[in-house]
């Protein structure tokens, strides 16, 4: 090849135009290219005086990025020269190559680079095993190095700032990320959610005019701490969260109320349900009174009680599990742990340890009534036989739970259509919530429906439908004067879950009230919250909080 050739081949691979290539040999694998400069002098990095007086050459060996899919290795030749500087120290320098590779560096820049950026995209096992389907040969610890080493600029100037925390570590350790509002990037994490923490971080920006948080107080003590200049914002995001979660609760307390209600159809056998004692040894109503009474705990236990009143009902009018599961909306396998357990309560530790101790002998129960076995004396014999020490009581119950199973499949299908499906049999307040908070213009025609009969069903919905709405178009429509008026309306309304948020409020009322005015909402930071998880989830770990933060603030 004459040397027109090679600056052309040299063209081709993209390197500086002082470099030249005097051969290239292709494998099946690689592709190793020979090249040297061709500068005719060099610069010597102490005095700064060129030299033309090579002393001596050595070669280096440089991956570059791939080609066509083959590894790239540079065999460099690189000429060792001599000062002419009298006083200069260095009388040998190295030239330097800067445009290709640093000084020392086994790789050229640009497969930096592109290393780099897989850094920013992918975790490091992820990231090895893609650059080695792209050609290049890099190792896990690299691609973290990396990453790691990449420069993050001091955060700039920041006026309106979004305030979260997030957990890494299955919320036992919290972080904080904090989010410019006007820009929408994240600017900085925190390794915890500590008050003095976001202080001092606040403290490097005294240009914060708005500070947008949560509900808590951590971030508002960081706010007048850190930024008292700044205003605080709860938040639109949180306040809707607030009560969203307040409302489910209310809701599950009344399921029974709502259920009821709708159903008046059926009296008789609701009442025989309520005489019958419960399946399984066990009482869905805690006796003793609970520290826990008003506690969203225990609404949830109230709306999984009245589905286990429901169950037994159906039970007793001789459904199967897999009828009763698709009237209740639920999975079979919990119907079926529900009959011979019951639903458990947290505080019924005596009642489980009996429960369990009766357990142990279900699977030999189960057999020998399969068998044919009906008579109970005889298998409470058999129980105490092989160590059973509980109560013949215990023992009635189950095989009277047991009876619902003896009737052909072909009776029990005709007995299923006989007995009326009833409205709210599936209620769930979890579900049912988002017809309360939704814009009421978003509801499909049957959700408008289902809402209209809740409200029916139980005027305690319907107070509360009311005072949602009242505040959710506050919140919309950002009118923070009528805030007032609404609070009075919950203290008349004496809903005790809504009491609380009044309490709420009232404590943190300049935030609220501002949260319900300005135009600012920590929704972007939510936002960013998930990004934050994904990108935890993809490989974090290796070196903690660090290593996340670098990874969140570089992202591609
Ligand atoms: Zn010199």
């Amino acid at each position: 090849m004459n040397a027109e050739d090679m600056r052309l081949l040299s063209a081709c691979f993209g390197l500086p135009e002082n470099m030249a290539i005097t051969s290239v040999h292709p494998t099946v694998l690689t592709l190793t290219i020979d090249l040297a400069c061709s500068d005719s002098t060099a610069c010597c990095p102490l005095c700064h005086q060129f030299s033309e007086r090579v002393h001596s050459k050595y070669q280096r060996t440089v991956a570059d990025v791939p080609c066509g899919g083959r590894r790239v290795l540079l065999l460099l030749t690189v000429r060792k020269y001599i000062c002419h500087t009298c006083d200069c120290p260095r009388s040998i320098f190295t030239e330097r190559l800067p445009e290709l590779v640093q000084s020392y560096a086994r790789m050229t820049n640009r497969l930096r680079q592109w290393i780099e950026a897989i850094s920013r995209a992918a975790s490091g096992e992820v990231g090895a095993r893609l650059a080695e389907h792209l050609g290049m040969c890099v190792s896990p610890t690299t691609i973290l190095r990396r990453l790691m080493a990449l420069f993050t600029p001091p955060a700039g100037t920041v006026s309106v700032l979004g305030i979260d925390d997030w957990s890494f570590r299955r919320g036992r350790k919290f972080g904080t990320i904090l989010v410019d509002l006007t820009t929408h990037a994240i600017i900085d994490l925190l390794p915890d959610r500590n008050a003095e923490t976001a202080a001092a971080w606040m403290r490097l920006h005294p240009e914060i005019e708005v500070v947008s948080r949560d509900r808590g107080e951590d971030y508002a003590s960081a706010a007048r701490l850190g930024a008292p200049q700044a205003r605080q914002v709860a938040d639109r995001f949180h306040l809707a969260k607030n009560l969203t979660e307040i409302v489910e609760e209310i809701l599950a307390r009344c399921r029974a109320e709502i259920r009821k209600a709708s159903k008046g159809t059926n009296p008789s056998s609701e009442q025989q349900a309520e005489d019958q004692e419960p399946t399984a040894a066990f009482d869905p109503r805690p006796s003793a009174p609970d520290p826990l009474a008003g506690s969203a705990h225990l609404a949830h236990h109230e709306e999984r009680s009245d589905r286990y009143q429901q169950l037994l009902e159906l039970r007793k009018e001789g459904l199967t599990s897999k009828e009763i599961a698709r009237r209740l909306g639920m999975a079979e396998r919990t119907i079926r742990r529900w009959i011979t357990r019951g639903i458990p309560y947290e505080k019924a530790e005596l009642r489980r340890k009996r429960r369990n101790r009766f357990d142990a002998y279900l699977p030999y129960l189960t057999e020998r009534w399969n068998q044919g076995e009906r008579n109970g004396q005889c298998l409470f014999r058999e129980l105490q036989a092989q160590g059973y020490k509980g109560g013949v009581g215990t023992l009635y119950r189950f095989l009277r739970s047991l009876r619902g199973y003896v009737a052909s499949p072909q009776a029990r299908t005709e007995r299923a259509q006989t007995i009326p499906e009833t409205p709210f049999q599936q209620f769930s307040a979890q579900t049912a919530v988002w017809l309360f908070v939704r814009d009421p213009s978003d509801l499909e025609k049957t959700e408008q429906e289902e809402l209209a009969a809740i409200r029916q069903a139980s005027p305690t919905a319907n107070t509360v439908y009311e005072l949602v709405q009242d505040f959710m178009l506050m919140l919309r429509q950002r009118k923070g004067e009528r805030l007032d008026t609404w609070l009075e309306n919950v203290r008349k309304s004496q809903i005790r879950e809504l009491q609380r948020m009044v309490r709420s409020i009232e404590r943190d009322k300049a935030a609220v009230l501002a949260g319900l005015t300005l135009p600012h909402s920590n929704g972007v930071v939510e936002g960013k919250v998930h990004k934050l998880k994904f990108l935890k989830r993809m490989g974090f770990g290796r070196a903690g909080f660090a290593l996340l933060r670098q990874r969140v603030l570089h992202a591609l």
